[in-house]
């Protein structure tokens, strides 16, 4: 395959918020972790939607609501071909990966029972822990966890030892948000199908950096949320597999979500539908489509590839700030550098890097168990995006000298 370069001066011009400036100064937004920013051609989408379409879907006869409904559906055959499901069924419009997460651990409660066990990685968000520990408290079964070395990568000998017949279920991020990680994800979901156990792959952060075959991983549950790959907030999906999820309950009781309702006995909704009650976010999910067809029209392959350029420019340049220490050093890595330096809060040095227009994130990035192996209160961390430059970089490593100098 050609990879062809990206040219970053015209992508930063689809990008409006890019030319805004912060506290007097170009913005530089360096949270692509937390979420990332949002093209001209998702936002007009959305205001096409509301400008000449908006209506309910699946109900009306009239022509806006099934102009809102192709849109819709053909949002959800796109996001299937992305990541090469079997069907479009297969894909949940949820709000996102917390409610994916939500949706399967809720789901489980009737597949598990005292004794059985559910592992779950080390370098994982709150939210690919808390949904477990509660299925845990409801159902008895146990969380035990894949622990992981200094350079933040897992230790899958560990892993296999973990594994046994009372392993249920495995949950592992693709990429860690807190250190960047790329976990290896197809050796975790064929060994823990030697135990027939299923696995949930949270791919919030892998989606905006890596392209995803959820056959070729044969992976049964896998997340993403829009909102990290260039979509809006508040959407999002659940793959999973047909006969997981025709074996999971549904989530949410409501409307779109049955067949038959009386006083009586009510029966469920084919799939998708059954797991998409009430009216869902329409606008969000046909703005992923639009999301997801903007990234196909750069390429994962060149969008990887300057991606790793960004990551080593700006790595090399913090690692030659004194006292400057980079936490997640794996060879497999996402462009996310989360960084302290020694003696001073990663706070304090967050709002300085904000009154230069710099956005970072600070603290403890949602996974407080990855900060407390390290032993630190939190870190500054630094994600880019393909809009990001090398120039960028250097304004990043400038703010960071100063707030060092200003507090030391
Ligand atoms: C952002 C993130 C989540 C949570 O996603 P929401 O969109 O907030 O639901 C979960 N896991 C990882 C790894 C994340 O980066």
């Amino acid at each position: 395959m050609i990879t062809t370069k990206l040219d970053i001066e015209t992508i930063r011009e689809d990008f409006p918020i890019l030319k805004r400036k912060v506290n007097g100064y170009p913005l530089v937004y360096l949270d692509n972790a937390a979420t990332s920013q949002t093209p001209k051609q998702v936002i007009n989408t959305i205001v096409d939607y509301y400008s000449r379409y908006n209506a309910n879907i699946h109900r009306g006869v009239h022509s806006l609501s099934q102009e809102a409904t192709d849109s819709y559906e053909n949002a959800r055959i796109k996001i299937q071909k992305h990541i090469n499901a079997v069907q479009p069924y297969e894909i949940i419009f949820t709000s996102g990966t917390t409610d994916s997460i939500n949706l399967v651990a809720n789901g489980f409660t009737s597949f598990l029972k005292k004794g059985d066990e559910l592992l779950v990685s080390a370098m994982e968000h709150h939210s690919n822990i808390v949904p477990w520990q509660m299925l845990c408290e409801r159902t008895g079964a146990v969380l035990k966890v894949i622990p992981m070395n200094h350079e933040g990568e897992l230790l899958t000998e560990d892993y296999a030892k973990l594994l046994s017949k009372k392993t249920k279920l495995v949950v592992c991020n693709h990429v860690s948000n807190a250190l960047g990680t790329i976990n290896p994800i197809e050796r975790i979901i064929s060994l823990a199908h030697e135990v027939d156990a299923a696995v949930l792959i949270d791919g919030a952060q892998a989606a905006p950096h890596i392209k995803i075959d959820v056959q070729e991983l044969n992976v049964d549950f896998y997340t993403v949320s829009a909102h990290k790959i260039c979509g809006p907030t508040g959407v999002g999906i659940l793959y999973g597999k047909e006969e997981w999820l025709t074996k999971l309950p549904p989530y949410q009781g409501g409307g779109e979500m049955i067949a038959e309702v009386t006083f009586e006995k009510t029966t469920y909704a084919d799939l998708p539908h059954k797991f998409e009650a009430g009216t869902p976010n329409i606008s969000g999910g046909i703005a992923f489509g639009a999301a997801i067809d903007y990234m196909n029209s750069l390429g994962y392959d060149a969008i990887a590839s300057y991606e790793k350029e960004l990551l080593e420019y700006a790595t090399e340049k913090l690692m030659a700030i004194q006292g400057l220490k980079i936490y997640g050093t794996s060879q497999h890595k996402t462009s996310v550098i989360s960084f302290n330096v020694e003696g001073i809060h990663p706070y304090d040095i967050g709002t300085i890097l904000d009154k230069l227009g710099i956005a970072v994130r600070t603290g403890h990035h949602c996974a407080q168990p990855v900060m407390d192996y390290f032993n630190i209160p939190g870190t500054i961390r630094a994600s880019f995006s393909f809009y990001n430059t090398k120039d960028e970089a250097d304004i990043l490593v400038e703010g960071v000298k100063k707030a060092v100098q200003m507090l030391s």
